[in-house]
């Protein structure tokens, strides 16, 4: 155990960057894009896993009769994500049997009085490296095209946390750690309420509810992994090439099974005639969608000629429910097909 609250963060932090590359996910990040996957780390270390709704609890290790880790089924994926890696921290790191509520998001805020506990604070600097490592943050907003100015967005911070599959205010406070910003800027990106941005974003379509996440995908995102849950809606924002005849076939998404709440075409405002517009189609998958979607930007007279080809990796199957994790279930159905 460590001595003091820096050495503890330290060997919360070097234990989670061994495992990542003991795992081998940085270079599976790089293929698939998207976030660290904090449950197939999990089955694939052999640590039962299970989800159950905890009275009062986010989550728990036990390590008699043998180890285990347990995560709430009434909290959000991106906080079942967190408390399964703050779990997995304990485990790894050969610590007493701990019982954890919400205080392990409440120590998230940086320069607030630091818990004494110092097997808590290895296990919070272990989930925080485990699921935000810098090359992560860094390969995202490379991706995406951001730089440390545009971090002061809340709409910025939105899209980059959900990518991540963190919580909006743990990823502010990640920052704040990582001196990408201070603390006064991530307080004040906390002042924006979450549903103000999504319903930005969704100009005037109103959800039964704002508990859901909304996406904006672009280009950027292509060959990538969407992981979010049931409720969530999504924002295509494409170029498109109307000029020279091209458009997105959206008819692709309704063959999906996806409803299209609004489609439209922005034109970019240039001097010259026959630049390409934006076109911007929101739609809600359909219930627990997970699958490829390919979308193609054709002529309508001559589909065989793709300009540009999106394709995304989604899965709306989130939050995890009841019993064994989504992946160890289709892992155990896989060996049953063999
Ligand atoms: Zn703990």
């Amino acid at each position: 155990m460590a001595s003091n609250y820096a050495q503890a963060v330290r060997k919360g932090t070097l234990s989670a960057g061994r495992l990542l590359r003991e795992l081998g996910v940085k270079e599976q990040i790089e293929q698939s894009g998207g976030a660290i996957n904090i449950f197939a780390a999990i089955s694939a270390l052999d640590v039962p896993l299970l989800f159950r709704p905890l009275d009062g609890l986010l989550g728990a290790f036990l390590n008699f009769p043998t180890r285990g880790i347990l995560v709430t089924t009434q909290r959000p994926l991106s906080i079942q994500r967190f408390t399964a890696a703050h779990e997995l921290g304990h485990c790894m790191l050969d610590h007493k049997p701990s019982l954890d509520d919400e205080n392990i998001l409440r120590r998230m805020v940086v320069n607030e009085q630091p818990t004494q506990d110092l097997q808590e604070v290895e296990a919070d600097g272990f989930a925080t490296a485990f699921l935000l490592p810098k090359w992560l943050i860094a390969n995202h907003m490379k991706r995406h095209g951001i730089t440390i100015p545009h971090l002061r967005r809340p709409n910025v911070i939105y899209q980059l946390s959900l990518r991540l599959g963190v919580s909006y205010e743990a990823f502010c406070w990640t920052l704040v750690r990582y001196r990408m910003i201070e603390g006064k800027q991530a307080r004040e990106l906390l002042l924006t309420p979450r549903r103000a941005v999504k319903e930005a974003l969704l100009e005037g379509h109103r959800p039964t509810n704002y508990r859901g996440d909304v996406w904006l995908l672009t280009e950027r995102d292509a060959g990538s992994r969407i992981d979010g849950s049931r409720n969530d809606l999504f924002i295509l924002k494409l170029t498109e090439h109307s000029n020279g005849g091209y458009l997105w076939n959206i008819d692709e998404l309704r063959d999906s099974g996806f409803a299209v709440v609004r489609d439209e075409v922005a034109e970019v405002e240039t001097e010259s005639i026959g630049d390409p517009g934006v076109r911007r189609v929101t739609a809600q998958p359909p219930q627990d969608y997970r699958g490829r979607l390919v979308l193609d930007e054709v002529r309508p007279w001559d589909s065989d000629q793709v300009l540009t080809r999106l394709e995304l990796d989604f899965d709306f199957t989130g939050p995890e429910e009841e019993g064994l994790s989504r992946i160890e279930r289709r892992e155990r159905l896989m060996l049953e097909a063999v």
